[in-house]
Order: structure tokens, then C-alpha cells, then sequence
């Protein structure tokens, strides 16, 4: 080998070592291989996000935002913040109305005005859609579709906006949680955003990687309109 080639291999070998790595280049959990379980927060950007961002960055943990339109509007730095920090953006309508009350053209609408506006202010297009209230059907499931989305709902709920209370929430989701399973929060229930730090913690010593949906649903391979789980007697 010349000097000269030897020396630029040396500049290159240090100029890959100090080039900081962005996170989305942080190679992906594979879930096939280790426990995992998704944490997702419904209705956000909530006010208590930014508090929840922290706890989720110090214990390197990922998770998924549903977030409605409304409120990215009005919360732009808190979506920027989760995007920025690797979390992943759903979509949840933009002011949370019962999908199934609706035609379809005013569910096109409020996918795609919350799509716009996260995007936005994200530069991220969300690629899975959760219908407020977790309730499709088939026009549901057929508006997803045209926007290239599948439509995630929950494995299990904390039950976190009915008991309010961080003893409870914390019980109910170290009583749900199993390996590959989606688990149902807000960032708006100051309770769940309290006890955040020690619930993390316990779930990562029980060996959970807490990942975003779609890694945990990568083998899945789901497709625009496909829903997950399905629902007892969904038919297509
Ligand atoms: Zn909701």
C-alpha cells in the first residue's frame, strides 16, 4: 500500500469515527430477536410531553405518539421534539371525532389535515393511522388505504385516563405488558407522565426494549388498510 493511500484511508478511518451518528441511523431493534414493547400515547402533543420526552431520553427508550392534528397546531415544539428525538408520529385524526359517525369524505379530511400539519412542522408523514376512540370499519379501513396506512389500534390499555392515578396506572401496565405488545396511554394524564420514570425502569428490568410500532411490527409486514390487532370478527 502507497503512504498516500494508507494516509487518506487513515483520514477516512477517522473522519467515520468522529462523524456523529444521527439517530436515525442507530441500527434498528430487531423484535424477532429481542423482547420488545411498544409504548404509544394517544392525543398529544399532550401538555405534559415535554416532561415525558425526558424521562424517555434518559432510559433511551423509544415510543409512539398518535397525535391530533388540533393539538400539533397548537404544540408545534413538542412535535418537533418527539420526531427529532426518534420517537414515532401517528396519526389520530385532527379533532378527535368517532370515524364511524362519519362519510367518508370528512374522514379523508381529517387524515389529511392532520398528515399536512405534521408534517408541517415535523417534515415527518406519519405511516400509521389510529382512528379516535380505536373505532373502524371498513371506510375507515379504505381511507387508510388511500393514504398508504395501516391502522394500528392497542394489545392492551393502562388505563390511565379512567383511574388517574400513577399506583394504578403503573399496576394495570406491568399487568398487561407482554413481549410484542402495544400498550394504550396519554401524555395529557399527568399521573402517567409522573410515574413514567419508575415504569420505564421496571419494564427495562423485566427485559423489555420499549421500541416504536413499527419496529415492534416490521415481521407484520402490514399493508394501507390492514388493521392490527384484529378485531374479534373484522372482516375484508
Ligand atoms: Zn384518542
Amino acid at each position: 500500500m502507497s503512504r498516500q493511500i494508507a494516509s487518506l484511508l487513515a483520514i477516512a478511518a477517522v473522519t467515520v469515527t468522529l462523524a456523529p451518528a444521527p439517530a436515525s441511523a442507530a441500527p434498528e431493534v430487531d423484535c424477532t430477536q429481542v423482547k420488545c414493547l411498544a409504548l404509544t400515547f394517544d392525543d398529544g402533543p399532550g401538555k405534559y410531553a415535554d416532561k415525558l420526552l425526558d424521562t424517555l431520553k434518559k432510559a433511551n427508550a423509544k415510543a409512539t405518539f398518535f397525535l391530533e392534528g388540533q393539538y400539533v397546531k397548537t404544540r408545534p415544539a413538542f412535535a418537533k421534539r418527539m420526531a427529532k428525538e426518534g420517537h414515532e408520529l401517528g396519526n389520530h385524526s385532527y379533532k378527535h371525532p368517532n370515524f364511524t359517525d362519519l362519510e367518508p369524505g370528512a374522514i379523508r379530511n381529517e387524515v389529511k389535515k392532520t398528515q399536512d400539519i405534521i408534517y408541517k412542522t415535523t417534515g415527518v408523514t406519519p405511516k400509521l393511522l389510529r382512528p379516535p376512540y380505536g373505532m373502524a370499519d371498513i371506510q375507515v379501513s379504505d381511507v387508510a388505504a388511500e393514504f398508504d396506512m395501516p391502522i394500528v389500534l392497542w394489545t392492551a390499555g393502562s388505563r390511565d385516563w379512567a383511574t388517574k392515578n400513577a399506583d394504578e396506572i403503573k399496576k394495570q401496565t406491568l399487568a398487561v405488558a407482554q413481549r410484542d405488545g402495544i400498550i394504550l396511554m396519554h401524555d395529557w394524564v399527568k399521573q402517567t407522565v409522573d410515574v413514567m420514570p419508575s415504569l420505564v425502569k421496571l419494564l427495562q428490568s423485566r427485559g423489555y426494549t420499549l421500541v416504536t410500532v413499527s419496529t415492534l411490527l416490521k415481521s407484520q409486514n402490514l399493508q394501507p388498510g390492514d388493521i392490527y390487532p384484529v378485531p374479534e370478527g373484522w372482516e375484508r
